[in-house]
């Protein structure tokens, strides 16, 4: 760890606040206005303020820091603006995914991944069929090269992007194999094109865009790591990426809620603040209770990850709570406001919008509920073993 001490780590922490809150929290409401974030003109600032290598190990020329000293980071960009949590969340988690390459792959992507110059972003949703292993995106091997084909939608950062991780099926005719790959398709491949999609409800200002990949032609060297790790590395990047978006939700909660505490003890109705009706503080007590149990479930997770466990139940776990959490405590936020909240020009209205994203990116409940009945009813599931017996 580049800090060589808890003050240090601090300091670093309080210099990044500041940095959001001074110089990027001003530029909100034009990027809401314009929908667009200006991200070659923020990336010398970011830079400055490691807000791109974080999570970049230090032998590549990165922060190194644990998932534990990031949390407050990603945590304070969601209460500045969410589109840019969104960059900068896709950021971080496909460092994680450029981790699972070769040692010569990490060595060309991750230096440079540091330092902003080069954005990777990760193709696993799909217009025409479900994810990972339903995936109709292909590649056939012909002498030196993949050739690809298929479509990727809603892919974060697609605009600002160099290199593009695409989900696939790799085949080859020679040896009979099908195998689920990751392959590293950059910008301007013959074949290559992106196809921007409409602007988001909220997060706004990200680019969300659609890959066509008709026949490109991607060398053998491009395969992410070797053929067929496909599923696994899906899984090991994204077990931590969606604790990384529970954190995000506590961001936008919290700040819900010291919006929501600061106008209920200034506004007044009937002679007094709504502060001191017992309704109001219902609403303020049930989402404070929910941002604490978002943080325990949060931080127990991370704090698992740092020490080397896998943690795939308590991923879902997190993922499933903080939509539903953060889903909660911008209503009610809503409902303190009341009709001033409903107003563009109310931050509320815009965390309330942000906040609608967490159920859908890296899986929508649905989805999450399934991944943790399926640990209930196939396997031990391993967290009723993990120090349970001590609470
Ligand atoms: C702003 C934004 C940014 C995104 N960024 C990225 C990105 O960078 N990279 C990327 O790969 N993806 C990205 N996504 C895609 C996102 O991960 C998916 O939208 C999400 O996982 C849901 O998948 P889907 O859209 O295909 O929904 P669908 O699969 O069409 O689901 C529709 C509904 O059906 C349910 N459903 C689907 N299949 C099943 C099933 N087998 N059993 C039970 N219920 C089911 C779902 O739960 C949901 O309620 C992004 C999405 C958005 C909105």
């Amino acid at each position: 760890m580049i800090f060589p001490t808890e003050a240090a780590y601090r300091a670093y922490l309080q210099e990044v606040r500041d940095f959001l809150w001074q110089e990027i929290d001003p530029l909100v409401p034009q990027i809401e206005r314009d929908e667009f974030i200006p991200f070659d003109q923020l990336r010398p600032q970011f830079r400055q303020h490691h807000l791109f290598d974080c999570l970049v190990p230090e032998a590549y020329g990165g922060l190194g820091l644990s998932t534990m000293q990031y949390a407050p980071v990603l945590k304070e960009i969601a209460k500045v603006h969410g589109g840019l949590r969104a960059m900068l969340h896709v950021h971080h988690s496909s460092v994680h995914l450029m981790e699972t390459g070769r040692p010569e792959q990490r060595q060309r992507y991750l230096p440079r991944m540091a330092t902003g110059d080069l954005l990777v972003c990760f193709g696993l949703t799909e217009p025409d069929s479900g994810s990972g292993l339903d995936s109709q995106s292909h590649a056939v091997r012909q002498g030196d090269v993949y050739r690809l084909t298929g479509r990727k939608h809603l892919i974060t950062n697609a605009r600002e992007a160099d290199l593009f991780a695409v989900f696939c099926f790799t085949a080859d005719a020679t040896r009979g194999t099908r195998e689920f790959s990751v392959l590293l398709v950059e910008r301007g491949m013959p074949g290559f094109t992106i196809e921007p999609m409409a602007h988001t409800m909220g997060c706004v200002g990200a680019s969300h865009d659609l890959l066509h990949f008709d026949q490109v032609p991607v060398p053998l060297d491009n395969v992410l790591g070797r053929e067929g790790l496909g599923l696994q590395q899906q899984m090991a990047f994204l077990e931590i990426s969606r604790v990384f978006i529970a954190v995000a939700a506590l961001g936008t909660a919290e700040r819900a809620l010291e919006l929501a505490l600061a106008w209920a003890k200034q506004r007044v109705t009937f002679g007094r603040p709504i502060a001191e009706r017992q309704a109001v503080q219902g609403y303020l007590a049930e989402m404070a209770t929910d941002v604490y149990a978002l943080r325990h479930i949060t931080l127990d997770a991370l704090r698992k990850y740092d020490a080397g466990q896998r943690i795939p139940e308590e991923s879902s776990m997190c993922k499933l709570f903080a939509m539903e959490a953060v889903g909660r405590v911008t209503d009610k936020a809503l409902l303190v406001h009341g009709g001033l909240g409903y107003l563009k020009s109310s931050r509320i209205e815009m965390l309330y919008r942000d906040a609608r994203l967490n159920w859908l990116e890296e899986g929508t409940p649905t989805i999450h509920k399934l991944i943790i009945a399926r640990t209930l009813l196939e396997e031990e599931c391993a967290l009723f073993g993990r120090g349970t017996e001590l609470l």
